[in-house]
């Protein structure tokens, strides 16, 4: 991967949404769906105004995407979208940082070491960036399916998704709701914090809160083990403080009874902005036939993803720790 094409990429797109974003009259983030579909498809849309088109016209002279590696277009479009949503009001930061995503693509690699094809779903995909940066990560056949409810961040994977030419099957809906997908043998996800408003659908579900709203990081972790194959696995980033609320019980006797804890891992906190927003990346088994739980869980604190000797050490661990207790 080169660094200059990624930053050449970047101003490309930079300079195309700031464009539409001017004469559109439309967020920048929504301007860089836009421009991604633009590069997309080498052609401004029919309804843009003349100028704007003239302008694109003249900027897609600019550009041979071709030269481009999927990871080069991730990252360049990573770069957009956070300097998309720096601006954004959301409270939640929803793009999982590169970093994040790099890390746990390792461990999926690790998981599926054996495995000739996989079929993978993240019901929290976002901008698809997580979900991306694990495919492009993977030397095996797949096949991949995201969810959202957000219409922005779907436009933004979609573009994301068809730049690096990776075929995947997006859902736009409420993932709390049923969907029309075969059990998978991975589900990922960022997980969405905070409560889910829709009380009558949170009555689907045995997480449910026994008073007020429920949890949606609850439900969407009980949603996933349904879509997930008997035997299958699941990794999740996870606020550090879900073994602690006040609804852990439940969510302790709900996963003891229908997956393994195969590991956790917590991410280094300099990541985050406050201590209380740090997160963990749990790895799940859901239970099935002939299927147990690790002599020993893989359990670590994560160094700075910047200290290179700490990070060889611990992945050393973590290879020696894929040795011993797993084996598929
Ligand atoms: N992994 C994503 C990425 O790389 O861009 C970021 C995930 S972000 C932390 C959590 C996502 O959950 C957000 O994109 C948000 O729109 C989505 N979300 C929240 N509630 C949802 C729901 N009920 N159904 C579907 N998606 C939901």
């Amino acid at each position: 991967m080169q660094q200059t094409h990624v930053e050449e990429l970047f101003e490309w797109i930079d300079e195309a949404a700031t464009a539409i974003e001017y004469q559109e009259n439309t967020t920048y983030l929504e301007s860089v769906a836009d421009a991604l579909d633009v590069l997309y498809h080498h052609a401004p849309f029919d309804d843009m105004a003349d100028l704007l088109k003239q302008q694109l016209e003249k900027h897609l002279k600019d550009i041979d995407l071709n030269k481009f590696e999927k990871e080069e277009i991730r990252k360049a479009t990573q770069l957009a979208i956070l300097k998309g949503m720096k601006g954004a009001t959301q409270q939640q930061h929803l793009i999982t940082p590169d970093t994040v995503a790099m890390f746990m693509g390792y461990l999926t690699q690790r998981l599926f070491k054996d495995a000739q094809e996989i079929r993978i779903f993240d019901p929290a995909c976002g901008t698809a960036n997580l979900l991306t940066a694990v495919l492009n990560q993977l030397d095996k056949q797949v096949a991949a399916y995201g969810s959202d409810v957000d219409e922005t961040l779907m436009k933004l994977a979609l573009a994301n998704a068809n730049l690096q030419k990776t075929e995947i099957e997006f859902f736009h809906q409420d993932s709390l709701r049923p969907f029309l997908l075969e059990p998978v043998d991975f589900v990922l996800a960022d997980l969405p914090v905070g409560y889910y408003p829709d009380d009558v659908q949170a009555g689907e579900y045995n997480l449910k809160a026994e008073e007020g709203y429920s949890y949606a990081h609850h439900l969407f972790i009980e949603q996933s083990l349904r879509y997930t194959k008997q035997g299958g696995y699941l990794m999740f980033v996870i606020p550090n403080f879900l073994f602690e609320s006040d609804q852990a019980t439940q969510l302790n006797a709900f996963l003891r009874e229908h997956a393994h804890i195969v590991g956790m891992l917590q991410l280094p906190e300099a990541l985050f902005k406050e201590e209380k927003h740090a997160k963990s990346i749990l790895v799940l088994q859901k239970k099935g036939k002939g299927t147990e739980a690790p002599k020993e869980a893989l359990l670590a604190k994560l160094p700075s993803f910047k200290n290179h000797n700490a990070m060889a050490d611990i992945l050393a661990q973590i290879n020696q720790w894929f040795e011993k207790n797993h084996s598929s």
